[in-house]
């Protein structure tokens, strides 16, 4: 399968955050798992993962992989959404010396990159500042 099919094949999590929530024991997997990882249960229903959270962990990243590399330096970090669910994105909208533990975030889909020369923008979640 080539890339830009996998893509759009993922849109619909990357857009509305989807989630698997398991229903023999509540565990929220996101992305959706076909088996949960803490009870083997293989039934889930469908839920959509809050837009807010808090930043648990961060780091500046100055040497990025090449598709990034001339957005070096940039953000990193992981938040604990509201629920308990964990995310690792990109922090954008902020000074580095702004960032600390326990501040809040909200997730917006912005562009991530442009793929070589046909040109295909990939979207996808940050995390900015909750202001
Ligand atoms: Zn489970």
């Amino acid at each position: 399968m080539s890339t830009s099919a996998r893509y759009w094949r993922e849109i619909p999590q990357r857009y509305r955050l989807e989630a698997a929530k398991c229903r023999k024991c509540g565990k929220v997997h996101f992305p959706p798992r076909v088996i949960c990882n803490t009870c083997r249960g293989r039934e889930f229903e469908k839920v959509v993962l809050p837009d807010a959270g808090r930043l648990l962990t961060h780091t500046v990243i100055r040497i990025g992989p090449s598709a990034f590399s001339n957005e070096t330096p940039y953000a990193m970090g992981i938040a604990e959404l509201d629920g308990g669910v964990r995310l690792t994105a990109q922090i954008a909208d902020v000074e580095f010396d702004e960032l600390t533990v326990g501040m809040p975030v909200r997730i917006e889909f912005r562009k991530l990159r442009e793929e070589g020369e046909a040109g295909i923008l990939c979207y996808g979640y940050k995390f900015v500042p909750a202001r």
